[in-house]
């Protein structure tokens, strides 16, 4: 229980990666504060379970990490309700695909809100809560498209881009306050959000998802495996070890050698 007494607000906990990551940090001990959208009785269900599995306080906060104003707000709930935030995971993300030429203004700014403006609005709600203890971990989650480009992904790559640009200032801002700030670049994911990308793969080309889940995970990564949302909270609890307090401003690939190559 190396986290306990700590509180971790991960945002875009309701599934997929953000849930892996809320329950690794819970079976560390620390308190948690999720977020995200969906079904409220779902959610319900999720809060419960992680805090009987456990034995932590969960609460969730449905901001919407698009809106500034929102996350502030979220942070002070967390604070008042939980304490202050020691872990702050800045996870929510969406994508959408089209060429650049196509690729619709509205999606563009969606993608640009939730996926960079996000991170940096999350960031700088905690940073003042951080440094009033002496300690803290920020951990962003980029991705693969942090480090490298895919096609039909404009939005998404500049924006994981974006967020390895901004973890690198904050880690040097911050290297002095017991604060340490680090992304996570995965590689494949099996996600709601990967499988939406399977069924229009599989709808474009007229092949199964079954085909699809193969060929996506081979076009990119040699090793032909997807990585788990439990893998990713395990680097995540890492990285709030004493282990990594002196790493910071770094991209952690975990991606099946996709940007070995
Ligand atoms: P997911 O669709 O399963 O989960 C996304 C979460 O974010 C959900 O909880 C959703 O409700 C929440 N969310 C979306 N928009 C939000 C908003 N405006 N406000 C608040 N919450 C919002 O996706 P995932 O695959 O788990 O992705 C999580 C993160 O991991 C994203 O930043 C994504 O870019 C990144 N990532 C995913 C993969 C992958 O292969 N799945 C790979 C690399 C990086």
């Amino acid at each position: 229980m190396t986290l306990k007494g700590k509180v971790a607000l991960v945002t875009g906990s309701t599934s997929g990666i953000g849930l892996g990551i809320a329950r690794a940090l819970a079976g560390a001990g620390a308190d948690v504060m999720l977020n995200g959208f969906g079904d409220a009785a779902v959610i319900e269900t999720l809060r419960a379970g992680i805090a009987a599995a456990h034995g932590v306080r969960v609460g969730y906060n449905g901001a919407d990490i698009s809106r500034p104003a929102a996350i502030a707000a979220m942070v002070a709930d967390t604070a008042r309700t939980l304490g202050g935030v020691d872990i702050m995971v800045n996870n929510a993300g969406i994508q959408f695909t089209a060429n650049v030429e196509d690729f619709p203004d509205e999606k563009w700014d969606q993608v640009i809100a939730v996926n960079l403006s996000g991170v940096f609005h999350g960031m700088k709600a905690v940073i003042p809560g951080m440094k009033a203890k002496g300690w803290g971990r920020i951990i962003n989650i980029a991705s693969a498209h942090g480090l490298v480009a895919s096609a039909q992904k404009v939005a998404y790559v500049a924006a994981k881009h974006g967020v390895m640009g901004a973890t690198k200032v904050a880690a040097i801002e911050l290297a002095n306050a017991g604060i340490t700030v680090n992304a996570i670049c995965p590689g494949w994911v099996l996600t709601p959000l990967v499988e939406r990308q399977l069924k229009d793969r599989a709808d474009k080309e007229g092949t199964t998802v079954e085909y699809q889940t193969h060929a996506l995970v081979a076009e990119k990564q040699p090793m032909v495996q997807f990585t788990t949302p439990a893998q990713i909270g395990g680097l995540a609890v890492f990285l709030c070890s004493d282990a990594a307090a002196t790493m910071t401003g770094v991209p952690l690939s975990i991606d099946g050698g996709w940007t070995a190559q």
